[in-house]
């Protein structure tokens, strides 16, 4: 006898359900299992339940498998390629309650696995002959029909892969014409809150009486929860209600239909229109615009926000500018072959071994700390996880190993194979596991080769789960119209890169960006911090004028950039830049830069097996004050540890490296390494403008040292500017303990913010609480400027001094350079032209009686 698994949200749900469909077998035994909720009283569904569930249910004859909707099917695919084990099972697209009863009914009356199938499949007709043909323009509207679930009769699979036919049950076809109709009857365009209200007074059935749109805010889209509100708001209504995705031209769909509603794929950004007829159309209208309002009632995170916080989710602004253009992702065969064949060759196969599964335990590991940070999102990487412990997939990677192939050609060559079978299957779901399969194929690479893979850079939208610092530090801007991160936050230094790089991009778009289709057009505005995936005619027209009248202004900002920046009462106000390569000092000239307030030399020490020499550190450094062309360049000592991790730098490991040998309590704990930094920045400040500044200061003791190797090697009749970061709260507080001991302080914002609010600067969900508007941070700027007093001079170089609301406000607490991105120089000067100092102190004071960013923000 076939066995039946019953896969839902809900626990409750199913064991109902499953309590219901017993009632009709009359104590026939039937194997039914159940994989439900993600325990009694949690919402959610594993794919190891449901393969366990599948396991427990198979007597030999094959288990019909029954889902609700969404993750419960996904669940389900990925449990048929865990199970151990030849399994007969056929995932069945029946409604969840009716195909039940029906599955139960049949199997216990001995049908195989197809006949049961095919009951379950047609389990409506019941209701839909009950309801009879009066009722069939509202069938039409409400169920979708019945053909779409008759036609899918399920998806039948031994273990191996695809081995039965049949599709996945197709949409439903009912409605489309009436729908359609009534769509493309609806008046002129319509504002995001207006209702057009049809004059006539013309029966419900003639067309629809009320149509409006609206833009989808939600960060996950109207996925099951927020369309389960549409769906509740107006069910009850003598309307209606047809929706149809404007962006992507899916639909219509019937707004008192879940499946059909979440079956819109309509995304964040997406451009909804309603339309509604009968004689409460206009509420109905009124009511959905009213919910999409407020977001459906979720909240934008997904998770509920204390009172005083406001956790802000979704995309966050990350470099401004707007881009548009095919989404592309970073491709595997970026590992070159000989990435992937160079060995040691002393090494054999157990030592392949070995160095395969000390990338799989450090990969879980990351994958840990992603799954914590991705909250709501969790859900991908667990399939990752699950990826990386999949029995059938080492089987092949060992065997080939024993074969004689590195860790690496195994690895790749065998997850590449497997996604490559996926990719050519019809079904969307599989050949979104595909993108699974690769992105777990290249991360282990990664950990196995030690670096990045390499990216090579495409025209277009570029969409990733996170970029490291080498990898952003790669991107062509001339190609790279603009990047989209599901991870990531503003100030992680890799966004650093990209922002400096002139690339518009938002981050932490949230893991549902990956699942977007390749080619697709991508919309970014990294100022506002938007993503449209797929964006319609009207969406699309109205990113390019923004990006012309951007341009436009960036244009005219540039063309005064080499003017210095002087307030109208005549202060002129340093506006550095902040460069990592030559490229960077290039642009820095370029954009007209006073010189560069921070020269971040740690990138100058990535992507290499060694340290470099001094001669070789003496020859970069040189050559970026030639580019910089008689400008001043503040060379930082070397800021590793943190999320700047260097392979030859032995470091233990740390279980919060943001608070541990990182800055210069590494440059110390590896003297070495800074005696070489000294000796080769001494040698061209002999003959450039130079100064040198120490990051991650706390302690008066530790300038000291630096001085003392700096002493050591460097001619004191060279004339060399010596300043410190502000980074660490404590530094700030006693400032003047610094004043008499440098030339220059720099406040480095970045850092500054993460210590000053305990928000760590990489985590994307706590990008509102990391604001360096926050009084409390405003406060130690303050504190820095009274403490120096005029001793030395105040800069600021973290991303705050490119903010246009930050800037008057650093200017009225008394900072005398603001160091920002080299593309955005131009736009800072223009900003500081418009300022009057007095107006800016007196800003300044107001911010600092302020609560919150928010109400901070609110001033300027
Ligand atoms: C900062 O912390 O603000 C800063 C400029 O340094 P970095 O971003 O390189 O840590
Ligand atoms: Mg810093």
């Amino acid at each position: 006898m076939i066995g039946i698994v019953a896969v839902s949200h809900s626990h409750a749900l199913a064991r109902a359900a499953v309590t219901l469909a017993r009632e009709m077998l009359h104590e026939q035994p039937v194997r039914i299992e159940i994989a439900a909720g993600l325990d009694e009283t949690t919402f959610g569904t594993d794919a190891v339940a449901v393969s366990e569930a599948i396991t427990a249910a198979d007597s030999g004859d094959g288990v019909l498998v029954l889902m609700d909707m969404g993750s419960a099917v996904l669940s389900a695919e990925l449990a048929i390629d865990l199970l151990p084990g030849e399994h007969r099972v056929r995932l069945c697209a029946a409604p969840f309650v009716e195909g039940l009863m029906a599955a139960a009914v049949s199997a216990a009356g001995g049908a195989d696995l197809a006949e049961a199938a095919g009951e379950a499949s047609n389990a409506l007709a019941g209701k839909q002959v009950h309801l009879g043909s009066d009722a069939d323009a509202d069938a039409d509207a409400d169920t979708g029909g019945g053909g779409g679930t008759d036609g899918g009769a399920g998806t039948d699979r031994g273990t191996g892969g695809v081995a039965g036919a049949g599709g996945r049950a197709g949409a439903g076809a009912g409605g489309g014409a009436g729908a359609g109709g009534g769509a493309g009857a609806g008046s002129g365009a319509c504002g995001d809150a207006g209702v057009d209200v049809g004059s006539s007074a013309a029966p419900a059935e003639s067309g629809p009486r009320a149509r409006a749109e609206f833009v989808v805010e939600n960060p996950h889209g109207l996925h099951a929860r927020p369309a389960a509100k549409l769906v509740g708001a107006v069910r009850a209504l003598d309307a209606q209600v047809l929706l149809r995705n404007l962006t992507t031209g899916a639909g219509p769909a019937p707004a008192s239909s879940l499946s059909r509603t979440a079956a819109l794929g309509a995304l964040s950004g997406h451009r909804i229109e309603v339309t509604a007829t009968g004689s409460d159309a206009e509420t109905a209208v009124e009511r959905v615009l009213a919910l999409a309002d407020r977001h459906f009632d979720e909240e934008p995170s997904g998770v509920t926000a204390p009172p005083t916080v406001e956790h802000r989710g979704g995309p966050l602004p990350a470099s401004p500018g707007i881009g548009i253009g095919p989404l592309w992702r970073i491709a595997a065969e970026e590992f070159t072959g000989a990435d992937l064949a160079a060995v040691d060759p002393a090494a054999s196969p157990a030592d392949e071994r070995l160095r395969l599964d000390a990338a799989l335990t450090a990969v879980r590991a990351d994958i840990d700390r992603l799954r914590a940070r991705a909250g709501g999102e969790a859900g991908i990487f667990e399939a990752h996880q699950l990826l990386l412990d999949d029995t059938e997939l080492l089987g092949a990677v060992h065997e080939r190993l024993a074969a004689g192939e590195t860790a690496a050609s195994a690895w790749s060559r065998t997850l590449g194979a497997a996604a490559d079978e996926l990719d050519r299957l019809p079904d969307d779901y599989q050949r979104a596991r595909a993108g699974d399969l690769r992105a777990v194929r290249d991360q282990v690479l990664v950990a196995l080769l030690g670096r990045s893979a390499q990216v090579i850079s495409r025209a277009g939208v570029l969409v990733a789960a996170d970029l490291t610092p080498a990898q952003a530090a790669a991107l062509d801007p001339t190609l790279v119209a603009g990047i989209v991160l599901a991870h990531g936050s503003p100030t992680a230094h890799s966004t650093i890169l990209v922002r400096a790089r002139g690339i518009p991009a938002v981050v932490g778009a949230g893991s549902g960006v990956l699942e977007a289709p390749e080619g697709i057009v991508v919309a970014v505005d990294g100022k506002v911090g938007t993503v449209v995936v797929g964006p319609g005619d009207n969406v699309l027209a109205d990113y390019t004028e923004r990006a012309v009248a951007q341009q436009k202004q960036r244009e005219a900002a540039v063309h005064e950039a080499r003017r210095p920046a002087t307030t109208t009462d005549g202060v002129t106000v340093h506006v550095a830049a902040n460069i990592g390569s030559l490229d960077d000092a290039r642009a820095a000239v370029r954009n007209g830069a006073d010189l560069a307030g921070l020269v971040r030399t740690e990138f100058l020490f990535l992507g290499r097996a060694a340290a470099p020499s001094v001669d070789e550190q003496e020859q970069m450094y040189r050559a970026l004050a030639e580019a910089a062309d008689g400008r001043r360049l503040i060379l930082r000592t070397l800021d590793v540890g943190g999320d700047k991790p260097l392979p030859y730098i032995d470091q233990a490991p740390e279980a919060n490296p943001f608070l541990g040998v990182r800055g210069i309590r590494l440059a110390l704990a590896q003297p070495h390494l800074l005696r070489d930094q000294l000796t080769a920045i001494g040698r061209v400040a002999a003959d450039h403008p130079i100064g040198v500044m120490f990051p991650m200061i706390t302690q008066l003791a530790e300038l000291r040292a630096a001085r003392r190797i700096l002493a050591e090697v460097v001619d004191p009749d060279i004339a060399l500017e010596v300043g410190i970061m502000i980074e660490v709260p404590a530094a700030a507080a006693k400032a003047a303990a610094f004043a008499e001991h440098v030339d220059f302080v720099s406040i480095g914002t970045n850092d500054l913010t993460q210590y000053a609010l305990a928000a760590e600067r990489g985590n994307e969900s706590l990008g509102a609480l990391a604001d360096p508007l926050d009084p409390g941070v405003l406060h130690l700027v303050d504190a820095v400027r009274r403490g120096i007093a005029g001793r030395a001079r105040v800069a600021v170089c973290g991303e705050a001094a490119a903010d246009p609301a930050a800037v008057p406000l650093l200017l009225g607490l008394g900072v005398d350079e603001l160091s920002v991105s080299p593309p955005s120089v131009p736009l800072v000067k223009a900003a500081v032209r418009e300022l009057d100092t007095a107006a800016c102190r007196a800003l300044a004071t107001r911010a600092l009686t302020c609560e919150s960013a928010q109400e901070v923000r609110a001033l300027t």
